[in-house]
């Protein structure tokens, strides 16, 4: 069948059978869908939607396209979890977690995505530790997942291939917000690397993909729903993302706070803190290592505290192609901006909100992320000292640092910035962070 009919069948709004879907993921991974209908596909699916069993024939065709491993927890001494997020601005959580859950005796295989949207990558953060191979092949990610107990990569050729080139088209057609899109991207790189268990943090607030608490609830549902049915048990955790996650945006400042966060030279934000904890116990449970979250909490706590964390990291680091000290000197290897400038408070009072989405946006514009695939981006710009929602400010403040490479790009996201930190007289009431838990058994809260 042509591609354009398939595409056709799918914009005018009927349900695609399998076979139909095979074709699609086996244009998307071989090339015989071009760019264009790549592309629209991608639009026809986000105005159109899939049914409940398309999504799951679009999710089992994508982690086939390439390869799945399988692992044999007798041999690797721990059950294979991993978390994943849908998305937001200085989400960073990954980075801290993988090493975490490693040194409870969790075996984290973790293939994480470059930036979308308005939205920053665990890959592309990785790519800032200089030397570090986020693309090792299969063997060599594997022997560092069975020897040190995590590694972090990116998709390789051969694992879920027609996800890596959909999400690059999504990433600058402005198709990213698709729960069927969404969920078989997510669910085909983790099927495909042969997970026992995976925690899945889904955002929900001005700068995630699902703005609408209910649209989150959709997709944490139809997550688990397609993991039921894949054999995978998934737990989704509906976060909010209505502030920058942490202290940071930006690659090498995201890279320093997590740094800082694991060996705990620095103050631990404490919304950061408290959603990679509970990301942790999340999957610790799901892994059998602990009977309950209060127990995975206090594992995960322990791990950090002791260093044991910080280890897992420095030698998941070395173990793919990084400096071995990077850990006691990231300063000296993690590139700087030139131009750092302060967003200042205009005025006394409480931090209202900030429109997140717009401070990704703003990320992209200081070149600190894609106008299209191709680009490369700028791993030292960004954003620090980002000020919480709800605290109190006084006129001249400090709302955030502006990383940037020039002066004039500088004194733009200065200018921006200042305008989407919102500064007003009440104290605002915060949505709760961890707004609801989705499980097979249901949700909860
Ligand atoms: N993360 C992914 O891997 N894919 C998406 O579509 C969104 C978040």
């Amino acid at each position: 069948m042509l591609p354009q009919e398939l595409i056709r069948k799918k914009r005018d709004g009927h349900a695609l059978g399998d076979d139909e879907i095979g074709l699609v993921v086996a244009g998307i991974t071989n090339n015989t869908f071009s760019e264009s209908q790549v592309s629209a596909f991608a639009m026809a699916v986000y105005f159109q939607g899939m049914t409940a069993a398309e999504r799951v024939a679009f999710t089992r065709a994508m982690t086939h396209s390439g390869r799945v491993l399988s692992w044999d927890e007798h041999a690797l001494g721990g059950p294979v979890l991993d978390k994943h997020s849908t998305g937001g601005v200085g989400d960073k959580v990954s980075i801290m977690l993988a090493p975490m859950v490693a040194a409870c005796g969790g075996v984290v295989p973790m293939i994480s995505g470059r930036g979308l949207g308005h939205t920053g990558g665990t890959l592309d953060k990785m790519g800032c530790i200089p030397g570090y191979r986020c693309d090792p092949d299969i063997e060599t990610f594997q022997r560092v997942v069975r020897e040190i107990g995590c590694a972090i990569i990116g998709q390789t050729a051969d694992l879920a291939p027609a996800d890596k080139r959909l999400y690059a088209v999504r990433d600058v057609t402005a198709t990213v917000e698709s729960i069927p899109l969404i969920s078989a991207s997510i669910l085909s790189k983790k099927l495909a690397a042969g997970l026992q268990g995976l925690a899945m943090d889904v955002k929900t607030g001005n700068g995630a993909f699902m703005t609408d608490p209910a649209q989150a609830r959709e997709l944490a549902e139809t997550l688990v729903s397609i993991g039921v049915g894949a054999g995978l048990p998934i737990t989704a955790l509906i976060t909010d993302m209505n502030e920058v996650l942490g202290t940071t945006a930006g690659h090498t400042l995201e890279m320093a706070e997590t740094v800082a966060y694991l060996t705990g030279t620095g103050p631990r934000d404490p919304r950061l803190h408290a959603v990679t904890i509970e990301l942790a116990a999340e999957m610790l449970l799901l892994g059998g290592l602990v009977p309950n979250l209060e127990e995975g909490r206090d594992e995960a706590q322990q791990a950090l505290e002791s260093g044991r964390a910080t280890e897992a990291f420095a030698r998941m680091v070395a173990a793919l192609g990084g400096p071995s000290d990077f850990v006691e000197r990231s300063a000296d290897y993690l590139t700087v901006a030139p131009v750092v400038k302060p967003v200042i408070a205009r005025r006394t009072g409480y931090i209202a909100g900030m429109n997140t989405r717009a401070v990704g946006v703003a990320l992209i514009d200081l070149g600190g992320g894609r106008r299209k695939t191709s680009d490369v981006l700028d791993l030292s710009v960004g954003f620090s000292q980002i000020v919480s929602v709800g605290v109190k400010v006084a006129k001249g403040d400090v709302l955030a640092m502006v990383h940037a490479k020039d002066e004039a790009s500088a004194n733009s996201a200065v200018a921006v910035l200042g305008r989407l930190i919102h500064v007003d007289d009440p104290e605002p009431v915060l949505p709760p962070l961890i707004a609801a838990r989705v499980s097979q058994a249901g949700p909860t809260a």
